[in-house]
This record gives C-alpha cells, structure tokens and sequence, in this order.
C-alpha cells in the first residue's frame, strides 16, 4: 500500500492535510476557489494548490484529503497506525489548524451524527474490538484513560470528580493544592501527578468519560467556544497488554490531541489575560513545531522542555514512537491568510 511505503522512507513521522467542506452559511467569493488538487502522477492524493493574491502556492503531504472525504475514509488511512498502538508502540495524531477548520470534527466527530463520527471513537471501537479478537491467542489488555487540557501552560485535569475544584481552575487556572507535575520514569512512562487515571473495560465506558470531559471543559467558561479554541486537549489511552501463554508483554499509548487554534492573534489588541494566552498558545504551537522538525531531521538535541505540551508527550514523540499530524484547512475565501500560515507549518515538520 502506497501510505506503508511513504511511513518507511520518512521514519516515524507523516503529515496529512484535510479541507473541509464550505459551511452553509459561508460562500466563495466571485474569485472563485482558492484551493485545487493537482492530478499529476505523483501529487495525486498527497498535492493541494492555494491561490492568493494572484499567487499559487503548492505543498505536498503524506496524503490531502478534499471536503469530500468521509470520517472513514479518513479512518481507514490511519487505522494501522491505531492498530500500532495495540502492538506496543507511542502513538500520538494531532489536529493542527485556525480555530473551524475542522479539527474537532476531525477528532471527534460532529456531535448527534453517529454516521460522522471522528477518530477518536473510531479508533477506540477497532482497540476494543481487537481486543476482543486476540482473546482466543491468550492475549489480555488492561486499558487506563486520561482526558487533560493545557491552557496557558497549566495543566488541568478534565476527569477530576471535584467539581468545585474544576471550578476554582478556571478562575486561577491552577487548582489550589494539585500541582500537576510531569515526571517521565526510566521505561519512558509518563506520570503526572494528581491526574486522574481510569481503567476501561469498553467503548461506552470511554464514551462516557468524553463526555464528562467535555461538560469539564465548558465549566465556569464565560465564552466557551472561544476558550476550548484556546487550550490543547490531549486525550491519552494507555494498553497494557500480556499474553497468558506466551508470557510476552507489550505497552502502548495512543494520544490524541486537539490543538489550540492556530490563527495568529494580534498582540497589538491583546492585554492582559488574554496577551497572557496568545503568547501562550504560540509559545506551544512552535514549539512543538520546533521539536517535530528536530526531530524530523533526526538532531542530537531535540527542545522538549519548552512547553508544557511536548514535555508532557516527549516518550511518544521521540524514539519509536510515530506522529501523525493533520494539518486542518478551511476552504474559504477570508480563510486563505491562515491557511496558508497552516500549510506552509505543516510543510515544515512534513
Ligand atoms: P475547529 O475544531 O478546528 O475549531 P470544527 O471541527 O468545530 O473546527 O469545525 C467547524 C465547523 O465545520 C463545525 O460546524 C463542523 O461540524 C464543520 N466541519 C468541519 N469539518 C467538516 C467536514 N469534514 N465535513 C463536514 N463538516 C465539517
Ligand atoms: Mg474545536
């Protein structure tokens, strides 16, 4: 398969960009469209083409999927890489992009239509369902579950069962007396401290915590749009799986995260808290671009430590582990400034 080929030439890192489709109340401009598809041999399926101000901008990824990709199409190209996690290794898949591009969509799906869900929940039913399947060989898997956002490089637990604890953070953004601290122990296992860690047993009981984390995110928000826009969620399962006959053991981890949104926002007009969260967010943002370049070009020196985010995911970038980043893009006329912005970050850690 032609995605297999291109993980193996380029290590442990991929890029794929998905446009989303245009929103019933949005319109190209008499322009017309901004973006195309080149269908050349060899950029068919991984080209896209922006036109802006009278200038094409081409860029080349692992795979471009057009608005009319489907939540499975999209699935069914990173179902290996799910399946990996299962077999021992640190996965982590990013959603990159401005604030609706579909990056949550992509996650997560678009909520009350079941046929559109994202991968998140795909992902999860194929782990269980494997699961399930690899019984009869002897295999048994313990799976735990974290839900966590980072705003303004503090961490906040989204499964805390205190509710006036969840509460108190948004007001101080740190929760009194939970420190949250990150320590990465000698088999590259990651422990935070006070997160809360719940063991699953099924989909639905996952199901149940995303929805706790969601009612978790939107507490005590005076904008609520606007502010989950503004954290990283990072969704982590970790397996651990042993096989009764054999003895073998194998841990994985797979981290989904749904980044902040990426648009620039001027300093200018920004003070105080809300200065305080952009230099946030575009300290996070390039630094994790930072390290997946780093990375990428195989440097001795790889900058972790220079936000919260990828210090808190530094076993599962590095090493064996494998990174997929999506790249998400809105297709409309007004959006081709950070589009483009969008692209040519991506192109980087491509
Ligand atoms: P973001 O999380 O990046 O801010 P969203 O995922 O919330 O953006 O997407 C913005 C809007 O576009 C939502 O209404 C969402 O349902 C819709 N949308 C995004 N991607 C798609 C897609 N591929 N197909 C259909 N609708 C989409
Ligand atoms: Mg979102």
């Amino acid at each position: 398969e032609l995605h297999n080929t291109i993980l193996e030439l380029k290590g442990n890192i991929r890029v794929f960009c998905r446009v989303r489709p245009l929103l019933p109340d949005e319109s190209y401009s008499t322009e017309g469209k901004i973006i195309s598809y080149p269908s050349s041999m060899e950029a068919a399926g991984r080209g896209i083409e922006l036109a802006q101000n009278g200038q094409k901008h081409s860029f080349t990824f692992d795979r471009v999927f057009a608005p009319d990709a489907s939540q499975q199409e999209v699935f069914t190209e990173i179902s290996q890489l799910v399946q990996s996690a299962l077999d021992g290794y640190k996965v982590c898949i990013f959603a990159y992009g401005q604030t609706g591009s579909g990056k949550t969509y992509t996650m997560m799906g678009r909520p009350g239509h079941p046929g559109e869900k994202g991968l998140i929940p795909r992902s999860l039913e194929q782990i269980f369902q494997t699961r399930q399947s690899q019984q009869p060989q002897g295999w048994k898997y313990e799976m735990q579950v974290s839900m966590l956002e980072i705003y303004n490089e503090t961490i906040r637990d989204l499964l805390s069962t205190n509710k006036s604890s969840s509460d108190a953070t948004r007001v101080d953004n740190g929760t009194p007396g939970k420190q949250y601290t990150i320590k990465h122990d000698a088999n590259g296992n990651t422990h935070v401290s006070d997160l809360t860690v719940v063991d699953v047993q099924s989909v639905k009981e996952v199901a149940f915590l995303l929805n706790q984390a969601a009612n978790s995110r939107s507490v005590g928000k005076t904008q609520m749009n606007e502010q989950s826009s503004r954290s990283h969620f990072v969704f982590t399962l970790r397996i651990y799986g042993v096989n009764e006959s054999t003895d073998q053991q194998v841990q994985g981890v797979l981290n989904l995260i749904d980044l902040a949104g990426s648009e620039r926002l001027s300093r200018s007009g920004s003070t105080g808290d809300r200065l305080k969260e952009t230099q946030a967010i575009n300290k996070s943002l390039s630094s994790l671009s930072d390290v997946i370049f780093a990375l990428a070009k195989k440097e001795d020196h790889i900058p972790f430590r220079n936000s919260k985010l990828t210090y808190l995911l530094q076993p599962c970038l590095g090493g064996d582990s494998k990174t997929l980043m999506f790249v998400n893009v809105a297709p409309d006329n007004a959006s081709a400034g950070e589009s483009l912005c969008s692209l040519r970050f991506a192109s980087r850690v491509n």
